[in-house]
């Protein structure tokens, strides 16, 4: 079984091709880059429409796959941005029409976490979700995979960015923070914003951008900003897996390619005797691979859309997408006997 997969729900374009063993046969993406301020949907979707068919084109060639070899067609219904998202899941209608193959939504958050999962082979990770606008841990009990912590405000990357251009450079920020950073040694003190499981940076990003007003060198206040925000992350990880009794985390997003970041959870997870994994970066950052897989899981538990019932979804919310594969694959705990949620006395 082979599955083309499309992702296209915020910056980047991307067409992955794997089968059934969870092989990536190719991977061809491309991110829009906005040339001032943050993205804008529209922008983002021409970008999409204009790079999605070649980009199809050349992941078959990449994979030396024929359009007839391809079994089903898997597309990021959500979370996204309406127009990118609308940009690929035309796109997908398109080519599982054309080629007489099933059509398979596929939630973005749960594809980073089974992208994760099956390369690692941990069964039943946490996932700390680091990307441009989303920040969330993630665990999968009774039944569903659910948000436990996220941002109140901003995502990290686009908090990471802005802070970036702010401080007079180009997007995207959180790579170009990271080499900046890795040169500081003075802590200044920032807004730290842990609530319960959930965080928030807008605080910080005025701040940051205060203390370089009156001089602090981009360097310093690099290094302050990933280590304060990159602890902040590390805390309510922590605060899941306690909460959880898990003892494995898998990182996901964008951010996550952040060795700092990725050096702070896993000294968090190994001081409690777990394990931590992330992916290499291009199945890190939004990817078509992720969506193909996903894809595969869903399409052996016959989850596919006719083309009428495939609108995208915005805002698809994770904790209500059906993973019924998990119920038979890596599971600690028995599938829910009583309602997911209470139902009002
Ligand atoms: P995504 O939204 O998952 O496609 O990831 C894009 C975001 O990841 C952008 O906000 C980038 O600034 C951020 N990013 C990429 N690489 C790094 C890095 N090494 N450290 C911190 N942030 C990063
Ligand atoms: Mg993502």
């Amino acid at each position: 079984m082979v599955v083309l997969g499309i992702e296209s729900t915020a910056h980047t374009a991307s067409v992955g091709i794997v089968d059934e063993e969870a092989k990536v046969l190719a991977l061809a993406s491309d991110m829009h880059r906005p040339t001032a301020g943050g993205i804008h949907p529209r922008e983002a979707a021409n970008h999409h429409v204009e790079l999605l068919p070649g980009l199809v084109a050349k992941a078959l060639e990449d994979g030396h796959v024929r359009p007839k070899e391809i079994d089903a067609v898997a597309f990021a219904q959500g979370p996204g941005l309406g127009p990118c998202l609308r940009a690929g899941a035309t796109v997908a209608r398109m080519l599982s029409l054309a080629w007489n193959r099933p059509l398979v939504p596929v939630n973005h958050c749960v594809a980073h976490v089974e992208i994760a999962r099956v390369l690692s082979g941990l069964t039943d990770p946490i996932l700390l979700y680091a990307s441009g606008g989303n920040t969330q841990v993630i665990a999968y009990f009774r039944g569903r995979y659910r948000v436990l912590g996220e941002t109140l405000d901003i995502g990290i990357g686009n908090f990471l960015d802005k802070l970036w251009i702010g401080l007079g450079g180009t997007f995207p920020g959180g790579p170009a923070l990271e080499l900046e950073a890795r040169r500081g040694s003075e802590l200044h003190p920032l807004p730290y914003s842990v609530h319960g499981m959930d965080v928030a940076f807008s605080g910080m990003l005025t701040a940051a951008l205060a203390l370089r007003a009156k001089g602090v060198p981009r360097t310093e206040l690099a290094y302050s900003v990933e280590v304060t925000a990159y602890s902040m992350l590390t805390e309510i990880t922590e605060r899941a897996v306690a909460h959880r009794r898990r003892n494995e985390v898998v990182l996901g997003g964008g951010v996550a390619c952040n060795e700092r970041l990725r050096g702070m959870v896993r000294e968090m997870i190994e001081g409690r005797g777990g394990t931590t994994f992330a992916p290499p970066r291009s199945l890190c950052v939004d990817n078509g691979a992720m969506i193909a897989w996903t894809g595969h899981l869903a399409l052996e538990e016959g989850l596919v859309a006719a083309v009428e019932e495939s609108a995208v979804q915005p805002r698809q919310r994770t904790d209500l997408v059906l993973t019924p594969w998990r119920e038979r694959n890596g599971t600690s705990r028995p599938a829910p006997t009583v309602p997911l949620l209470a139902s009002p006395a």
